[in-house]
Order: structure tokens, then C-alpha cells, then sequence
């Protein structure tokens, strides 16, 4: 592809020296599990968030499964979460032997619609899980209000989200919300507005490793401490153990590799609005594409558009045989994967969505040239197909 969806060469190439340094450190010091460089990333990110505890895992999944383990959910417990996510959110509820409920989204949001959230909650709902989608603070001042209400647990899959923080306007939601709750929160970073944030630090992720990693994080000592347990076969100290937990520790590698990126990660945040903002006026009058709202704290870990004529995959080849790549984020709703299918209902805006998005190459390293060059591409296309019919 002349312009690839990502390319995550030229941050290499950028760092190279920074990492290659740490990496080499790291060989050095024998130190591969755990150990001082882990220690220091999660003193880095508790302290980049502004929140009590992080706890390296191995990856944005188990971060999941960890935190659900650790606010004690599982067989006979219901998790509400959105349909449209990738499939580690729901598999992670399931994996707990818990129930996902799954509720339908706002679409200029993309996220979670809390306005039908309490419609289902039952006896056995025991948490949230809204998930940042694209790098978008979900609705978080009601989903807290019906937290509360209902005493829920919220945990934010905070994946795609690194950075991302509440601006106090949901976008998507045009609800009255509670202004006490609103302000407790307004300018925190995802990941420390609800009871557990999980992270993922997949190499794709606005903040990606050279393997897999994740976080989880929080301001509960309880959570915290359990999720340490969890995440060394259920013991606090070694040969002691008391809970069934998980190999899930974060290696020394990943940690030296993310310290050296967290010190740009909001450069290269504020480098994906650039992106996104430009593809948004360039993109603004086209009548077959709905472009996403940008609300203050929104990180674009994916630049997600909407093609409203139902030719959605045309583009995408068009795009394609010209040598720009894009994807689609998510073809399949989590409730009609073939894993859940027999089971839910379709959640009916989710569905439309699935049909419509296409999401464009974006990573802090992508000239503006080059998204012009995409953005007439897309213009060009409409051109090109209006002829044709
Ligand atoms: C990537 C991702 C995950 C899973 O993270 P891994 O590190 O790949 O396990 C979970 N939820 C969402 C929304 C994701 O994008």
C-alpha cells in the first residue's frame, strides 16, 4: 500500500536509539518478568493518569478478565456493555462466566447509549463495561449516575484510549446529566472515572508495545491488591497461593519499550486530532459521509467515517486499488458473532453502523499531505460513482 492503515516504522525509526538503548539495558540486567522496569512503568502511568495503582498484565484482554475477577464477577452475574466492540470486551465477561448484556450505541458517538442502559438491568447486573471506542470518552457522567443508582460497578476498556480524557460533553448524548457528577469528573483521564480502567498496550494501540502488554488501573487498594494476586497465580507472596489466578505478568522488554513512548504519547495524541481535523474539513461537504465529532479529549486511535450511500465497500476497493488502505471496525456486532449469535437479538443501530464504517489510515507519522491525498481520493470516488449510475 502506498499509505498503509499504519505503518509503525517511522516511530521506530524515530526512537531507535532511546530503545535499542532500553532494550539493551534490559538484556543486560537479566531482569525479563516484572522487575524494576515494570515497577517504573506502572509508578509512570499511575502517575500520567493521576491514579493510585497500576498493574502490569499481559495484554488488554486478561486486563479485562483480571479486573472483572477482582470486583469478584462471575457465574450468574450480568455485565452490560456495548455491541459494537472488538470481541476481547464481551469475551472477557463470558470468559469470567458472566452473562454480556449487550446495549445498542449513539451513533455520533459510536459508544454505549446510557439512556437504554437501565431497561436492562436486572437482579443479577453487576457492572458496566463502556468501552472508549476509537479513542471517544463514552458517556461516562450518566453511565456513573446509573452506577450509583443501581450500585454497579463500572470498569472502562480504555483499549483503544490511551490518553483519551472526559471533556464533560458526551458526544452523542444529549441528555441533562447530574452537574455535581459531571465536574467530579470533567478533565480526568479514561481509566481513572470508573471503579477499573484496562488498557491495552497491543503495538497498534496509541500507546503500543513490540509484544503484547496491558494495564490494569485503579484507585481501589482492594482491587488493586487482588489484581496483583490475580495476576501471579492468586498468591501474594510466592508458593502461597490463594485464589486460582493467571500467568499474566507483563515482561521487563514491553516495560522499557513503553517508558520510552509514554514521554510522546501526547505529541503523537495531539498529532492524530491534527489528522482527524483535517480530514474532517477536507471531508465536510461530501453528501455520502458522515464524519466523526471531535470532542476535546478525543485521541483518534482510529479515524472512523460513514458512508451513508450503502456503497461502503465499493469505496473501500476504489481506495484500495489506488494503493490506500483502510479497515473496517467492525464488520460483525459482538452479539452476531457466530460465538454469541444464537443467543441475542440484534441491537439495530449497531447493525446500521457495521455497514457503514470505514476507517482511514491515521498514526501520528502520517503527512497531511498524504490525508489530502486520501480525502480527494474519497471526494473523487463520489464523482466517479455518480457518473457510473
Ligand atoms: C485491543 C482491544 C482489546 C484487547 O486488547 P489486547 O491487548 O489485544 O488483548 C480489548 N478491547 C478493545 C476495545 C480493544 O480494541
Amino acid at each position: 500500500m502506498k499509505i498503509p492503515v499504519l505503518d509503525l516504522k517511522p516511530q521506530y525509526q524515530q526512537l531507535k536509539a532511546e530503545i535499542d538503548q532500553a532494550i539493551a539495558n534490559v538484556l543486560e540486567s537479566t531482569q525479563f518478568v516484572l522487575g524494576p522496569e515494570v515497577k517504573l512503568l506502572e509508578s509512570e502511568i499511575a502517575n500520567y493518569l493521576g491514579i493510585k495503582h497500576a498493574i502490569g498484565v499481559n495484554s488488554g484482554t486478561d486486563a479485562l478478565i483480571i479486573a472483572l475477577r477482582a470486583l469478584n464477577i462471575g457465574a450468574g452475574d450480568e455485565v452490560i456493555t456495548t455491541s459494537f466492540s472488538f470481541y476481547a470486551t464481551a469475551e472477557s465477561i463470558s470468559l469470567v462466566g458472566a452473562k454480556p448484556i449487550f446495549v445498542d450505541i449513539q451513533k455520533d458517538s459510536f459508544n454505549i447509549d446510557p439512556n437504554t442502559i437501565k431497561d436492562k438491568i436486572t437482579s443479577k447486573t453487576k457492572a458496566i463495561i463502556p468501552v472508549h471506542l476509537y479513542g471517544q470518552p463514552a458517556a461516562m457522567t450518566q453511565i456513573l449516575s446509573i452506577a450509583k443508582e443501581y450500585g454497579l460497578k463500572v470498569i472502562e476498556d480504555c483499549a483503544q484510549a490511551f490518553g483519551a480524557s472526559y471533556d464533560g460533553n458526551c458526544v452523542g448524548c444529549y441528555q441533562n446529566c447530574d452537574d455535581n457528577q459531571r465536574q467530579n469528573i470533567t478533565g480526568k483521564y479514561v481509566g481513572g472515572i470508573g471503579d477499573v480502567g484496562a488498557f491495552s498496550f497491543y503495538p497498534t494501540k496509541n500507546l503500543g508495545a513490540y509484544g503484547d502488554g496491558g494495564m490494569i488501573v485503579t484507585n481501589s487498594d482492594d482491587i488493586a491488591e487482588l489484581s496483583r494476586m490475580l495476576r501471579v497465580h492468586g498468591a501474594k507472596t510466592n508458593y502461597n497461593n490463594e485464589l486460582l489466578g493467571y500467568n499474566s505478568r507483563l515482561d521487563s522488554l514491553q516495560a522499557c519499550v513503553l517508558r520510552v513512548k509514554l514521554k510522546y504519547i501526547n505529541q503523537w495524541n495531539q498529532l492524530r486530532r491534527k489528522i482527524a481535523q483535517t480530514y474532517n474539513e477536507l471531508l465536510a461537504n461530501n453528501p455520502n459521509i458522515i464524519t466523526p465529532k471531535m470532542s476535546k479529549g478525543h485521541v483518534f486511535h482510529q479515524y472512523t467515517i460513514r458512508i451513508t450511500n450503502g456503497k461502503r465497500d465499493q469505496l473501500k476497493d476504489y481506495l484500495a486499488d489506488l494503493g490506500i488502505g483502510s479497515m473496517i471496525y467492525y464488520p460483525i456486532p459482538q452479539d452476531q458473532l457466530p460465538v454469541y449469535k444464537k443467543q441475542y437479538q440484534p441491537n439495530s443501530i449497531t447493525m446500521k453502523l457495521a455497514e457503514e464504517v470505514l476507517s482511514l489510515p491515521i498514526f501520528p507519522e502520517l503527512s497531511l499531505d498524504k490525508v489530502v491525498e486520501v480525502a480527494q481520493a474519497i471526494n473523487n470516488f463520489n464523482i466517479h460513482v455518480n457518473k457510473v449510475d
